[in-house]
């Protein structure tokens, strides 16, 4: 086994999150990913932090599934944290990746950075902070990946998951509603932190108003479970919780700096 093959054995936590959920993320940067094991095949929310798609390759064998059971990969956004394995499990093992066409530019490197930023951006480590900071700095991620599929809001995907376009913290940011779990698959439109619902922290909330809509939008529903895009998920008085989320938005509540 390769030494890199090691370091990720040890570095990727998985953990079960609900019946049909669990949850993969390294502990240096606490990027959320998820595989949904669904009556028709297992669904991958987000693609974890590695490039060779490890992270979640780990969270298969975890749950005792081969790659040829995966019928879909959703992505919340471009953000390289959440997407460095799209391409090579598209390329790899045919997995069809879907995306909100917004975040194609980004996806695909039509704004990736030429010139000096491009090539420091490329040459970062692919460990902790430095996987969203590649992206980041280079305003693409490194892989590009094409949709097999575009998600846009009210789709209904297997008849399981309910796409919401919920722009804010990207303009093509999506959150998929899982109704089999109660479950919000929240990306980065919602922060947990602690068992506390919070919201993001405000620099990385490009657009506020949108952000704000998008809240509203994703909230109204019934929500026992938020599968946030990081930390861990939240499972504690979670009606109550949104509830008072909505509540601060509609007072017209300022957005706190730190989320
Ligand atoms: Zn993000
Ligand atoms: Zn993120």
């Amino acid at each position: 086994m390769p030494v890199s093959d090691l370091f990720h054995k040890f570095d990727t936590q998985i953990f079960q999150v609900s019946q049909t959920i669990w949850c993969v993320r390294r502990p240096s940067y606490l990027t959320c990913s998820y595989l949904v094991k669904t009556d028709q095949g297992v669904v991958l929310i987000d693609a974890g932090m590695d490039s060779k798609g490890q992270d979640m390759l780990a969270g298969l064998a975890y749950i005792s599934e081969p790659v040829s059971s995966v019928k879909a990969l959703l992505l919340t956004h471009w953000h390289n944290d959440h997407a460095a394995g799209a391409q090579y499990l598209q390329q790899k093992y045919q997995i069809p990746v879907y995306y909100h066409p917004q975040e194609t530019p980004y996806l695909t490197r039509q704004t990736a950075r030429q010139g000096l930023r491009g090539r420091v951006s490329l040459g970062l480590p692919e460990w902790g902070p430095f996987v969203l900071a590649k992206g980041l700095l280079g305003e693409a991620i490194p892989d590009a990946v094409e949709a097999n599929v575009f998600a846009n809001e009210g789709d209904q995907i297997f008849n399981q998951f309910e796409i919401l376009h919920t722009p804010g913290h990207t303009p093509g940011h999506l959150a998929f509603y899982y109704p089999a779990e109660k479950a919000l698959f929240a990306g980065d439109a919602l922060a947990v932190i602690g068992q506390k619902l919070r919201f993001m922290a405000r620099p990385v909330t490009p657009d506020l108003p949108q952000a704000r809509t998008s809240i509203l939008h994703a909230l109204d529903r019934e929500i026992l479970l938020i599968c946030p895009g990081h930390r861990k998920p939240l499972h504690t008085d979670v009606p109550d919780q949104c509830q008072q989320m909505l509540h601060q938005i509609q007072a017209g509540e300022k957005w706190p700096f730190f989320g």
